[in-house]
């Protein structure tokens, strides 16, 4: 975006440190080059941020350059929003939230200037033990090797409610690691982990890895506890992981979750945000297409729910052009 754009026709030779005080008569030829923050390669997000990059690059007038490259989740997307790395982020509902609102893991520090674009996809907090490890709930975890993710990670941030609201620490396991979402699958099948944590939409390339190569389970979160999470926060819902997505996994899984957000911040200008949301809307069936965890979302949901920050005004431009919003 404006942090990283320059005039491609001032950018040769000597002319390179002019550009960095580009005039607003320039702002017209500029490139705008812009960076979302995403995930792990096989999760979601990285799809998200491909997709969205996909079909912001096709478009012919706006001159937006835009990359997707993989990061370490939700709290990695907030903090690289903030220090001007990226752009735009996906971030789970819960983690925006607590960021704009200044709460959970972003406690005394609201971050104001946070916005929210859309929602897509649901995302529920996915357990996945080994058949052999003997957990078949949610308590049967203490004890055990399990990947809490990595710091940075949605996982990480809605694990540590779990392990608060049931009084865990770290060493409530034999081992708490906090390996990256691309890591976990192989961990698992390696006998390296019982169990992996990820908050992560449906079907997704980590555990289809997990489940086709090691005999693993989903793991159901409806205790109490879970319940008593769910009534306590307005961000988290319950939800089922449908059967029969993974193999060995016949059998509808009920648990808790949150929603995948598109964000940004107030320093990106609202006309790059307007041809974003316009290029990804316009084409809406293309972009439905690129995910089967895409496959029933709706647009005037996605700009209406689940978000806690207030909308970018360039996305709101185009929402209300569409009759979305008031
Ligand atoms: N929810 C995860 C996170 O916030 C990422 C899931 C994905 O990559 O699809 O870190």
């Amino acid at each position: 975006m404006k942090r990283h754009a320059f005039s491609t026709a001032a950018v040769s030779g000597a002319l390179l440190g002019a550009a960095m005080f580009a005039s607003p008569v320039m702002a017209q030829e500029e490139e705008q080059f812009i960076t979302i923050g995403t995930g792990g390669q096989t999760g979601v997000y990285y799809v998200v941020g491909q997709s969205v990059c996909r079909l912001v690059n096709r478009l012919e007038d706006a001159n937006i350059k835009c990359n997707a490259p993989s990061t370490g989740g939700s709290v990695a997307n907030i903090n690289g929003l903030k220090s001007g790395e990226l752009d735009m982020g996906v971030v789970q509902s819960d983690v925006q939230y607590q960021a704009y609102n200044g709460t959970g893991n972003f406690d005394g520090e609201p971050y104001d200037k946070l916005r929210a674009i859309f929602r897509v996809h649901g995302e529920p907090l996915t357990i996945l033990a080994r058949a052999d490890s003997g957990i078949e709930t949610l308590d049967d975890l203490e004890g055990k090797r399990v990947n809490i993710g990595n710091p940075g990670s949605g996982q990480r941030n809605t694990m540590e409610v779990v392990m608060n609201a049931k009084g865990w620490t770290e060493d409530s396991f034999a081992l708490a690691s906090q390996l990256d979402a691309a890591e976990m699958a192989s961990a698992l099948a390696d006998n390296n982990i019982d169990a992996m944590a990820y908050v992560v939409g449906h079907p997704n390339g980590a555990i289809q890895e997990a489940t086709t190569t090691v005999d693993s389970r989903l793991i159901p979160l409806n205790d109490d506890d879970i319940k008593g999470i769910v009534e306590e926060y307005p961000y988290y819902s319950m939800s089922v992981i449908p059967g029969g997505l993974y193999k060995g996994n016949p059998d509808d899984v009920e648990t808790f979750g949150v929603a995948a957000t598109f964000v940004t911040d107030t320093d990106t200008n609202d006309e790059v945000v307007y041809q974003t949301v316009k290029a990804i809307f316009d084409n809406f069936d293309r972009f439905k297409q690129l995910h089967p965890a895409f496959a029933n979302l709706d647009p005037q949901e996605m700009v209406t729910q689940g978000l806690s920050a207030p909308l970018h005004e360039g996305a709101a431009r185009y929402y209300r052009e569409q009759g979305w919003i008031e």
